[in-house]
């Protein structure tokens, strides 16, 4: 009789509106960080669930166990790195102005003096426009989720956001009434990485192993491209 095998199940959070990283198509989430968990899954031999959440409530219900991960164009950073344990970068993505497409006075940061920034809860973008608040003497408005954020820049409810640079070039890309541009260089250039529950080695071992496979057998570079097209 062969010895009995169960595949383990992990869980992973999700930012449900944030393509072209994670997003839902005809009722399925579909973009690269879920292309990427499943793939990795596949090599290492554990089944995914996807969980879509508010991007605030990630890193919580990961410590709170919750969740067993979280991919969600989640930047690398030391104050993360404390609660969660995070795979390796598997991205360069950065932080960007956004205004609305008529705007022409806000090139810089510098530009942000008495200004109303809208950002989204819980990001580096939301911690980056709370220090230029402080410094500048900009209004802060919170938002759930980057549609809302967007919207708010549209309809001309608040002067700029900050915006992941991938995320927001493929809004403008791919939606051309967002009345929305890019400004000024990138503001930072941070990487994401795949974040799991702090003392599951186990987890965070399989994920940096698969991750290293799928970037040597190219599966990683198709994954991007399905979503990003050739030139990125
Ligand atoms: N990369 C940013 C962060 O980690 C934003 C991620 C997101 O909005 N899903 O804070």
């Amino acid at each position: 009789k062969p010895a009995q095998t169960t595949v383990k199940k992990y869980t992973f959070g999700t930012d449900a509106t944030f393509p072209p990283f994670e997003f839902q198509k005809d009722g399925k989430y579909i973009g690269i960080d879920i292309d990427l968990i499943n793939a990795i899954g596949k090599e290492e031999g554990f089944e995914v669930e996807i969980k879509p959440m508010d991007f605030k409530g990630i890193i919580p219900a990961i410590t709170a166990k919750q969740l067993d991960g979280a991919l969600a164009g989640i930047s690398i950073t030391d104050e993360r790195k404390k609660v969660v344990g995070l795979s390796d970068p598997y991205y360069q993505a950065g932080l960007s102005l956004v205004v609305r497409e008529d705007n022409t006075t806000i090139k810089t940061p510098d530009d942000l003096k008495g200004k109303v920034i809208a950002i989204k809860k819980g990001t580096s973008g939301a911690k980056l426009a709370e220090e230029y608040g402080k410094k500048y003497g900009a209004t802060i408005k919170h938002f759930d989720d980057s549609p809302s954020m967007y919207q708010e820049v549209a309809n001309k409810n608040a002067d700029v956001t900050i915006e992941d640079f991938p995320v927001i070039s493929y809004k403008i890309a791919v939606d051309p009434n967002s009345k929305l541009k890019i400004v000024g260089d990138r503001l930072d250039s941070d990487f994401y990485g795949i974040a799991v529950s702090k003392d599951n080695v186990e987890l965070l071992d399989k994920i940096n192993s698969g991750l290293k496979k799928l970037k040597a057998n190219g599966k990683y570079d198709e994954i991007l491209s399905t979503y990003m097209g050739k030139s990125t």
